[in-house]
């Protein structure tokens, strides 16, 4: 017999576990599907925004989230010319939370995870991964899946892909992307960090044709090299000496330590692509975060953008998903009210990362010349402060509205 559930989320993401989570916490029967074993990787967005930390207020997370090791982030800012010019300061923003908190997305992953496990009808299944979609009666019904115990199906009333930007339900489904933006390659790395290194939290240095970032980890620095696509080849053909001396001349409090980069092998080539999909949904079947709207890490709009689709999601759903579990059909056309919800903020944070690659990040990178975005910053303060409530609030921020049913069964 197939196993059943109400929902049935692809993707362990910051969007599939949120809208696990918020399902469930109201009495939604969940599971969430994530394909690999645990959810320690390196290369995920960590930024956690004004805006999220709202959410988790909301959720009576927030206490929790932050006895998670992290930093406060204040500031974004781009050091051109060993200067540093802040492109965004929360302190602006009339928030409770006016900072950018950096936790490594494992941990707020377990966090928001370990919560939802508290609610009886939540599962979290690992190392099980969602192949595709059953289809019955004109209607999504399910998704087949593999885990450790082999292949089988899992049926549900609604199933929803948040697989990310290389989602397999939507190839499965028949759904394509629209490419709206050009790509970005990123190459990561890491370097070891030191207690007399600066206070950085999150710093982007020009120079060059070059861009570097650094993000603190405590213990090391996760590096990214910014290239246009194909970049790495480049990187590959000047070989391991010029990236050493690169990286050494752009961020010079690491330059006693580029030798730690011994080979080429240890950069990870990551592909940024910036899509959406045009429908999000047909019956018994919806597309949130990545894969629906694939975002770069440019402003890390993509886990704030995520998150709010998942609240969003449970906001119009949960009604109907819960007399569906009691028997009453469940209300496909609420699917289109999602889209139709967030495609602005969606269109609007695209269309900034946009603006932001071709006339931040690409004179950049050309480096015939020094890109005057970041002077516009220093100049105009209101760019600053319209970019602080940007990236700290998003241009749709959605509250939870979905009641809380204990876990005791009582609704506070
Ligand atoms: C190089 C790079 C750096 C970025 N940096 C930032 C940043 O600093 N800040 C920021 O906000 N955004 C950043 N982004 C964007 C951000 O990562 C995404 O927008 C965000 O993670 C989207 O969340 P999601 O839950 O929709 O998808 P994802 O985070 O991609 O999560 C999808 C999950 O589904 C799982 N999965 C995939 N396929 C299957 C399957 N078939 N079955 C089961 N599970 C599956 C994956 O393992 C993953 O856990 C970056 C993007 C890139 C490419």
């Amino acid at each position: 017999m197939a196993e059943t559930t109400t929902v049935c989320i692809a993707g362990g993401g910051p969007a599939g576990a949120v809208l696990g989570l918020l399902l469930a916490r109201s009495g939604v029967d969940v599971v969430v599907l994530e394909k690999h074993a645990d959810f320690h990787r390196d290369f995920r967005g960590d930024t956690v925004h004004p805006a999220t930390l709202q959410i988790l207020d909301e959720l009576g997370l927030v206490d929790r989230f932050h006895e998670l090791p992290h930093q406060k982030v204040s500031t974004i800012g781009v050091v051109q010319d060993g200067k540093r010019i802040n492109i965004a300061d929360f302190r602006r923003l009339k928030v409770r939370y006016p900072y950018m908190a950096f936790v490594p997305q494992w941990d707020f992953l377990d966090l928001i995870t370990a919560e939802a496990k508290r609610y009886p009808g939540f599962r979290l299944l690992m190392k099980t991964e969602a192949l595709g979609v059953v289809r019955e009666n004109g209607r999504v019904a399910g998704l087949r899946v593999r885990g450790p115990e082999g292949e089988r199906e899992i049926r549900s009333t609604l199933v929803v892909a948040a697989d990310g930007r290389h989602s397999v339900i939507r190839a499965d489904a028949g759904f394509t992307p629209t490419l709206i933006g050009r790509s970005l390659d990123v190459i990561f790395f890491r370097i070891s960090r030191r207690d007399t290194d600066p206070d950085e939290g999150i710093c982007v240095r020009i120079g060059n044709g070059k861009i570097f970032g650094a993000t603190d980890r405590r213990t090391y620095w996760q590096m990214s090299y910014e290239t246009s696509t194909g970049g790495m080849d480049k990187v590959l053909r000047e070989g391991l000496d010029k990236f050493r001396a690169d990286l050494a001349e752009l961020v010079p409090f690491l330059a006693d330590r580029v030798h730690e980069v011994s080979s080429l092998d240890q950069l990870s080539p990551l592909e940024a692509r910036i899509d959406r999909l045009e429908r999000w949904h047909e019956p018994g079947l919806l597309f949130i975060g990545d894969a629906a709207h694939a975002m770069s890490p440019v402003a890390g709009f993509g886990v704030n953008l995520a998150v709010q689709d998942a609240v969003a999601t449970a906001n119009i759903l949960t009604e109907s998903l819960l007399r569906a579990q009691d028997g009453a059909p469940f209300d496909d056309s609420l699917l289109a009210r999602i889209r139709k919800r967030r495609k602005r903020a969606v269109a609007l944070s695209q269309g900034l990362q946009r603006a932001t690659q071709k006339f931040g990040i690409d004179e950049a990178l050309d480096g015939s010349g020094q890109p005057p975005a970041p002077k516009i910053f220093e100049k105009l303060g209101v760019a600053q402060w319209l970019m602080s409530r940007v990236i700290g609030l998003g241009f749709r921020p959605e509250h939870v509205r979905t009641p809380e049913k204990t876990p005791e069964g009582t609704t506070p």
